[in-house]
């Protein structure tokens, strides 16, 4: 979903989106099933984000419904402050 801004920001400036460890994952759907915003899809061995900006900045539910930790997000704190940064940046155009 390209073209979204969040806190008018445009949200693929954001580095806030799942990375699937592929070892671990043991591609069990539950990630899937949990997220209703279409950033998976279900490969052969494994989940792969294939949309990593529809995930909702700041959310990192799906990681700790995962069974075996395969799912992990940016730290949180970066984030506060880089959004702090892309504020300043998209509040002066
Ligand atoms: S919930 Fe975890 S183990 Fe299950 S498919 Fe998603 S990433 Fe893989
Ligand atoms: S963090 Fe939230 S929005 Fe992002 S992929 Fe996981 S459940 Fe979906």
């Amino acid at each position: 979903m390209a073209g979204r801004d969040y806190m008018g920001i445009p949200r693929e400036e954001i580095p806030w989106f799942p990375t699937i460890d592929a070892d671990l994952c043991s591609n069990c759907g539950s990630c899937l099933d949990f997220c209703t915003n279409g950033v998976f899809v279900q490969g052969d061995t494994s989940v792969q984000v294939v949309n990593p900006y529809n995930c909702v900045v700041g959310c990192d539910a799906c990681a700790r419904d995962c069974p075996t930790e395969a799912i992990s997000f940016p730290d949180k704190r970066e984030l506060i402050q880089q959004l702090r940064q892309l504020r300043e940046v998209y509040s002066n155009r």
